[in-house]
């Protein structure tokens, strides 16, 4: 008799409860969750913090983690947070990130909550301001927390939570984001069997989007600094004007893309983003900088493509009698985002149900670039995108625009696409 107790106990307790479990809860709790979700976004655009530098913010998440029960961990990232929700049925460990950096961007948006907060950012004064989203993000996933945290007896498996500092990049000589996070062991004790990751857009509301295999770029910086020789600007033969070598190198890397590349293969994109030189109309300067960004979809690309530099750069410096000295990933870089084509196919349909239908496959991926790919290459990934525009609105400012706007309801549909994702992974898992 003890026996068949405890068999029928055990089947309580460790057999996988049904497919929609936490879908169907989440249905019931979503205008509770969301109020949450409304309330914390807030307050994170209101006090918004840059890379490696998001010390209040990762206080405030360690302490609503706290208060759903969860015990957390500061161990990874300079400022980062991560903590485990433990299903109480068997399956896989799922981790779910979230970005939590701001960017140096003065807001211009005239909210109740919207940010003041002033920096001094590579020696210029500047506002910071959430204009990327990251608060919607640090949000949604506190949601998809606190709801999941109150329904483990419905999850199947364990969640890591990860709270990820310095996405936007760290500054100069230093480390961080999801590259330093993995390299402090992030997935060691315990390596999950899938990663999600959202972004928030200037898109239709509540829209949801993905792409199977490559989604985003890679992105890296290169330097090129052009040494020359100072002369008096009226007589130039006395000396050697690195604005002209500049000037040829600037024209000569658009050849890179459009004349040495076969685009047939796939597509790159190189840009000269910083030329800085002299002080005054009648002195050749001494020295040029150059400073731009690589984006590729393939990494092969990427080799190629600082081979050429460092040839143009060096051989036109060389022909005007200057010297150029090639510098990449100036800081650090990131590898493509690649989506695991198996977990897009078996759940795009959780993503489409989060979505109400308005749901779509990209059929090219995005020039823009997330360090979720660092995460993505250690485990199978899936990074989504989701719509949140106002209702009826098409266009809107762009992330990193100091208008870009975030409508709180829109965000339901994030917490229900994690959820979604959660519970059906966590199924289709236990019943491979
Ligand atoms: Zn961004
Ligand atoms: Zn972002």
């Amino acid at each position: 008799m003890k026996q068949l107790i405890l068999i029928f106990a055990f089947l309580l307790i460790s057999h996988p409860i049904s497919a929609d479990a936490l879908k169907t809860q989440l249905d019931l709790d979503l205008d509770g969750v969301m109020a949450k979700v409304t309330d914390w976004r807030h307050y994170f655009h209101e006090n918004p913090e840059l890379s490696n530098r998001e010390f209040k913010t990762q206080q405030s998440i360690v302490q609503a983690l706290n208060e759903m029960g969860l015990e957390t961990n500061t161990d990874y990232g300079i400022t980062g947070v991560t903590a485990f929700i433990r299903g109480q049925n068997p399956g896989p460990l799922i981790a779910l990130r979230a970005d939590i950096d701001a960017l140096p961007v003065t807001e211009k948006l005239n909210l109740p909550f919207s940010s003041k907060v002033k920096t001094t950012y590579q020696g210029n004064e500047v506002g910071v301001m959430h204009a990327c989203g990251h608060d919607a993000h640090i949000a949604v996933l506190l949601g998809v927390a606190s709801f999941l945290s109150k329904n483990t007896d419905k999850l199947n498996g364990d969640i890591l939570l990860i709270f990820q500092p310095a996405e936007e990049g760290a500054p100069e000589g230093e480390e961080g984001g999801a590259e330093l996070m993995l390299k402090q062991g992030l997935f060691d004790a315990e390596k999950p069997d899938a990663i999600f990751g959202m972004h928030v857009s200037n898109a239709p509301h509540g829209q949801i989007w993905t792409k199977p295999g490559p989604f985003m770029a890679s992105a890296e910086a290169y330097r090129i600094v052009i040494e020359g020789k100072q002369t008096h600007g009226s007589r130039p033969w006395n000396g050697v004007d690195p604005i002209v070598v500049a000037s040829d190198i600037v024209s000569s890397l658009q050849t890179i893309v459009s004349r040495r590349l076969n685009l047939l293969d796939s597509q790159a994109v190189v840009t000269v983003g910083i030329m800085k030189a002299g002080t005054r109309n009648n002195i050749i300067p001494a020295s040029a900088f150059l400073e731009g960004t690589i984006r590729t979809f393939e990494d092969s690309y990427a080799d190629q493509i600082r081979d050429e530099i460092k040839i143009i750069a060096e051989n036109i410096a060389e022909a005007h009698h200057a010297k150029a000295n090639v510098q990449f990933k100036v800081y650090g870089g990131y590898p493509v985002t690649v989506n695991d084509e198996g977990l897009v196919e078996t759940l795009s349909s959780s993503l489409s149900l989060a979505a109400n239908g308005d749901y779509y496959e990209a059929k090219v991926p995005r020039t823009g670039a997330e360090d979720f790919s660092f995460f993505a290459q250690q485990v199978p990934g899936l990074f989504f995108y989701l719509g949140v525009n106002p209702p009826g609105v098409e266009e809107s400012p762009t992330n990193h625009s100091p208008y870009f706007y975030v409508d709180d309801d829109a965000l339901g549909n994030g917490v229900k696409a994690f959820v979604n994702l959660v519970d059906d992974f966590s199924y289709i898992y236990n019943n491979q």
